[in-house]
């Protein structure tokens, strides 16, 4: 049995995501004065905001229309490369959901797979740019091979959490190919990268809300 994740639970999703970012703000804002221009809390924050106070629209409508306003909204919304990134992003994803009413363990594959591919074209980056991509990428190949493997709910959601928390981790010892930490001299290496960080907050309060309310 998977789990079902319905637009009220996103919804309730995302503004767990902005609760927890208003907890970071220090933290992410210093990862990005570290190695870019210190605006990713705010671009991210200005973005989970709106979203926020657009969720009571987002209740009836479909799925597939609720992640394409999520993502025309994040394009419009946050400035930056990850406005871009996510917009585009969500746009791409919503094209998984047709027709689709609740999100399962194979939904959430071809969402984030989708949102995986979108950026990586957009942003011309790859798995080691020291990028999001380096967060979003282990996460889904942690979830298709826990489908594969029939982990599980709660250790597939587990599994794939600390796969999103571990690419994390693991940009601090890379060299940024991408973003503005490629203009560094020492391409930023010793510092974490913010949108990975920010991205493996979204993958692991997206488990862990699944975790608590819907298993
Ligand atoms: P900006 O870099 O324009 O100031 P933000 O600070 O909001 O935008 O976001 C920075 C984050 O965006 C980086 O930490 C990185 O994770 C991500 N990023 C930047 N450029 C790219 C790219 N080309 N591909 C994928 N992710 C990128
Ligand atoms: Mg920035």
């Amino acid at each position: 049995m998977s789990f079902e994740i319905k637009q009220k639970d996103y919804i309730q999703y995302l503004k767990n995501v902005y609760d927890l970012l208003q907890e970071k703000k220090d933290y992410i804002t210093q990862l990005d004065l570290a190695t870019g221009d210190g605006d990713h809390w705010a671009n991210m924050n200005m973005g989970f905001e709106k979203l926020v106070s657009q969720s009571d629209d987002f209740l009836n409508i479909s799925l597939q229309e609720m992640f394409k306003k999520i993502g025309m909204t994040m394009m419009s919304v946050i400035g930056g490369s990850s406005g871009v990134l996510y917009g585009g992003a969500y746009i791409s994803a919503s094209k998984e959901l047709a027709g689709v009413d609740a999100i399962g363990a194979e939904e959430l594959y071809k969402v984030w797979n989708a949102m995986l591919l979108d950026i990586m074209n957009r942003g011309k980056a790859d798995v080691g740019s020291k990028t999001m991509i380096d967060s979003l990428a282990p996460a889904v190949k942690a979830l298709r091979e826990n489908i594969d493997n029939g982990q599980s709910m709660k250790d597939l959601l587990n599994d794939v959490s600390e796969a999103a928390l571990n690419g994390a981790e693991e940009t601090k010892k890379m060299q940024a190919l991408r973003g503005r930490a490629s203009y560094q001299t020492n391409k930023g290496v010793g510092h974490l990268d913010p949108g990975a960080v920010t991205m493996s907050y979204q993958i692991d309060e997206l488990c862990k809300y699944v975790i608590n309310n819907l298993l």
